[in-house]
C-alpha cells in the first residue's frame, strides 16, 4: 500500500475517540521526523494553558457531580478551542503545517477546519482512526489516567455514527484507519 502523505503545508485533522491513539501517532510522526515539534496543536494542551485541566476523571460521578464538572469543563474547553484556532489561524496565514489532535466527533467540529482551509487557501485532510470499542476500553483501563468505559463507549458510537459521510464534508483527503491496518501505513511528507 501506498504512504499517506502529510501536506507541506495546511491542516491535518485526526479525529477518533479518546484512545484511539490520536497523541501516539503525533509522537511516532515526530520520531520518524515526517513531522517537527511545533506542527501539532492538542486540545488538552490548550486546556491545560488556559484552565489548568490536567485531567478528569469523569468516571463515576453522581448525576449532580457529573453536571458540574461538565460545565466547568466546558466553559475551559470552549476558551480552549477559541485560542487554539487563532494559533492555527496565524500558522495557516504563514502557510505552515498544523496537525490538530482532538476527537473532532462532530460533523459541526469538523466543518470550521473547512472553512478556514477555504478562508486561507491550504489543504485540509482527515485521518480518522478507526478503532474497536474493545480496544478502546482495554486501552483506557491500561492508561494511567482512564478517561471512563462510559465515556469512551459513548465516544466510539459517536464515532461509528458520523463515519459515513466524512467523504462528503469537503475534506481534500480522507483516510479511515482500520485497527487492524494501523502498523503497517507508511507515513511521508510533501516537500512542496
Ligand atoms: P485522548 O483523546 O484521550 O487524548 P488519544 O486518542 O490521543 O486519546 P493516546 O493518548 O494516543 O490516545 O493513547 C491512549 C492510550 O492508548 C495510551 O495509553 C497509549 O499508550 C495507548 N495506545 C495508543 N495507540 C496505541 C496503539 N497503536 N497500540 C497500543 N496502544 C496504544
Amino acid at each position: 500500500t501506498s504512504p499517506i502523505q502529510i501536506p507541506y503545508a495546511g491542516i491535518v485533522l485526526l479525529m477518533g475517540a479518546s484512545n484511539s491513539g490520536k497523541s501516539t501517532l503525533i509522537e511516532q510522526l515526530k520520531q520518524q521526523q515526517v513531522i517537527a515539534e511545533h506542527e501539532s496543536l492538542s486540545s488538552d494542551q490548550f486546556r491545560k494553558i488556559v484552565g489548568n485541566i490536567d485531567y478528569i476523571d469523569w468516571r463515576r460521578p453522581s448525576r449532580e457531580e457529573g453536571e458540574v464538572m461538565y460545565q466547568q469543563y466546558k466553559r475551559i474547553s470552549d476558551q480552549a478551542f477559541k485560542v487554539m484556532q487563532d494559533v492555527l489561524i496565524a500558522r495557516c496565514r504563514l502557510n505552515k503545517l498544523t496537525i490538530v489532535d482532538a476527537t473532532h466527533l462532530q460533523p459541526e467540529d469538523r466543518a470550521l477546519y473547512i472553512t478556514l482551509g477555504k478562508r486561507y487557501h491550504v489543504p485540509v485532510i482527515l485521518i480518522a482512526l478507526d478503532i474497536s470499542d474493545q480496544t478502546l476500553i482495554e486501552r483506557d483501563r491500561n492508561r494511567e489516567h482512564p478517561r471512563g468505559r462510559q465515556r469512551v463507549k459513548q465516544q466510539a458510537h459517536q464515532f461509528k455514527r458520523t463515519i459515513k459521510g466524512l467523504r462528503s464534508e469537503g475534506f481534500g483527503v480522507v483516510h479511515v484507519i482500520k485497527e487492524h491496518k494501523y502498523a503497517d501505513i507508511q507515513w511521508q511528507r510533501s516537500t512542496n
